[in-house]
């Protein structure tokens, strides 16, 4: 087989070649020559062995939890977040993907955040920050007398610091700066990532309040805020700066939004919550972690319909999971241990959720598609937290239970159970579209690691055209050529409605999918909506509006072709 060639070791789960690909460049151990030494059969293994030792501290059965969770990952049931798959067993032995790392207003208080900053990409993690407690730029320096550089600035040094550090040699690592809308210098931050080359490592997202998004339907203004004094200076119109949000998101995808107030108000422990993770899927406070793990929708679907039987054993079996990898976690400091440990907040959620809708025979772009996003994410929350109350009646509440505002059950193992993931390497790993995004288009070049490129036509479609007896090779080549079928003559309507790419939907159509997520998700949900190259900054601003107004936590839009991308449309080369 190909993907033998690839991996170099027995292709024992029979993936696709891209999948292979992945796993060979990052995740499968390796000789001290750099041999691959596993096959992904082995790997699952690897990590189904040494997450299942959990069980042993709470007298579990070690060897009936392993093979579960081998099954559900074997059979791409189920996948954690990538720091699992790789650093299960290891030395290393960190398991987590998101963190959250405090900035505070001075230079010892930056080069901390710094250096921890450094010891997490080491590890395999993505942090998130919030430069908001940085005195603005020009503020005064008592120690020295001299000026402040203001929080972009020091956004560099964490940039700089991210190429250096390459994680193990695996990945580089990513950031997620966040500044709140009333700082005063929001709006050197806003178009921060405007210059070419510059913070490359970090998304940038603008901590919006509930009174700057109220006021930004009006005339209203909002005071900036120098954090070091509490004292306003200067005012903005609210319109006016949500509209150089929308220009610069616009013109290249950079900042997104996140709803800070809202995110604070859903969270149900006490604290402040100031940022998320890299992806934006994980609001946390300063110093935690989460661990994150996925179900693949599309291998549920039986003759056209939901196993949701299945489901319902998978999010249990997925729950525990994630709970027995909080266990195992090697932490990377000891501020993220206790941080952790006292919440033990879980991120479950899924993948593959275009394709399983195609396999139903439902379009994207339907309402039908919207109504079952609520119903699953409905059934997966409700089956996920009576599993983590079952948990905590075994293994005992986080210890912060008490405080938080689930005391209202008798028990609860983990502070937030749900989370919506991008899921960018695990669904290639799984062979499925990622996360909760449509596909982006039907046959593409993906780029993938450092410069390698694949291509792809997504099987499902193959598999319906050649059903249908038109998959001619002239389909294929105008297929990967323009990506989608819209404009293809000659193609049944209903093929067309069902294989809609990102571009073939509505703006709206993206939100209210994120939106119907998000209904039944504790933590967030990572979504782009995506629009079309002619779009203007008021469809923009309209995304923003109804976002906001569905009750999302926050949001990204993408212009196509406005930066360069991970996906590439077959043409986009
Ligand atoms: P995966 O598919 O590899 O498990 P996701 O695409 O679902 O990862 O991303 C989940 C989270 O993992 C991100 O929000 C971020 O916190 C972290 N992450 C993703 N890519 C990286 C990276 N290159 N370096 C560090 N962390 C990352």
């Amino acid at each position: 087989r190909e993907a033998k060639r690839y991996l170099g070791v027995a292709d024992d789960l029979k993936l696709s070649v891209n999948a292979a690909e992945v796993l060979k460049k990052r995740y499968l151990l390796r000789d001290e020559r750099g041999d691959v030494v596993e096959t992904p059969g082995e790997m699952f293994g690897r990590v189904a062995d040494h997450i299942s030792k959990a069980e042993s501290k709470y007298g579990g059965d070690v060897e009936s939890y392993r093979s579960l969770f081998l099954q559900m990952m074997r059979n791409l049931e189920f996948l954690p977040n990538s720091p699992t798959l790789m650093n299960s067993r290891l030395e290393l032995g960190q398991l987590s993907a998101c963190f959250v790392l405090p900035v505070t207003d001075s230079l010892p208080g930056i080069f901390d955040a710094l250096k921890n900053m450094a010891l997490i990409h080491q590890s395999g993690g993505g942090t998130g920050f919030s430069f908001s407690r940085l005195r603005p730029k020009d503020d005064v320096v008592r120690a020295t007398g001299g000026v402040a550089s203001g929080p972009v600035s020091f956004m560099r040094i964490f940039d700089t610091a991210t190429d250096v550090i390459k994680q193990g040699g695996r990945r580089r690592g990513a950031n997620m700066g966040i500044l709140r809308v009333d700082h005063p210098d929001i709006m050197e931050f806003i178009e921060a990532k405007e210059r070419p080359g510059f913070l490359e490592n970090f998304n940038l997202s603008v901590a919006a309040t509930d009174e700057f998004m109220e006021k930004s339907r009006g005339e209203g203004e909002i005071d900036l805020i120098n954090p070091r004094t509490g004292l306003a200076g200067g005012r903005l119109k609210a319109a006016e700066l949500l509209g150089l949000i929308a220009t610069s998101a616009w013109r290249g995808g950079d900042p997104g939004i996140i709803f800070i107030d809202r995110i604070n108000a859903a969270h149900p422990l006490p604290g402040e919550i100031e940022a998320t993770n890299p992806c934006g899927e994980q609001p946390l406070l300063p110093y935690e972690s989460c661990n994150l793990g996925s179900i693949n929708l599309s291998r549920l679907v039986r003759k056209g319909e939901l196993d949701w039987d299945r489901l319902a054993e998978l999010v249990s079996l997925a729950v525990r999971f994630l709970d027995d990898v909080i266990d195992m976690n090697r932490f990377p400091l000891p501020q993220i241990e206790e941080a952790t440990l006292s919440r033990r907040k879980i991120g479950l959620g899924v993948m593959g959720f275009a394709d399983m809708l195609i396999q139903m025979n439902i379009s994207y772009a339907s309402p039908q598609a919207v109504a079952l996003a609520e119903k699953l994410m409905g059934f997966i929350s409700e089956h996920a937290r009576a599993q983590s109350a079952r948990l905590g009646e075994e293994r005992g509440s986080f210890p912060l239970f008490d405080s938080s505002r689930l005391r209202g059950w008798s028990a609860m193992r983990n502070a937030t159970v749900t989370t919506i993931a991008p899921t960018g390497t695990i669904s290639i790993i799984a062979g499925t579209s990622s996360g909760i995004e449509p596909l982006f288009a039907l046959a593409f070049v993906r780029r993938v690691l450092e410069g390698a490129r694949l291509l792809e036509v997504s099987p499902l479609f193959e598999k319906m055209a050649m059903e249908r007896g038109i998959y001619t090779p002239d389909l294929k080549v105008e297929l990967a050529w323009r990506g989608s079928v819209q404009e293809i003559a000659g193609l049944p309507q209903d093929l067309k409605e069902l294989f809609r790419t990102a571009l073939d939907i509505s703006a709206q159509q993206h939100v209210r999918i994120q939106a119907a997520f998000q209904k039944y998700t504790d933590n967030a949900v990572s979504k782009t909506v995506n629009l079309p190259a002619e779009a203007t900054v008021s469809d923009v601003l309209q995304v923003y509006r109804l976002a906001y107004d569905l009750g999302c936590k926050g949001v990204t839009v993408f212009r196509y072709g406005s930066r360069s991308q991970v996906l590439y449309l077959g043409n986009g080369e």
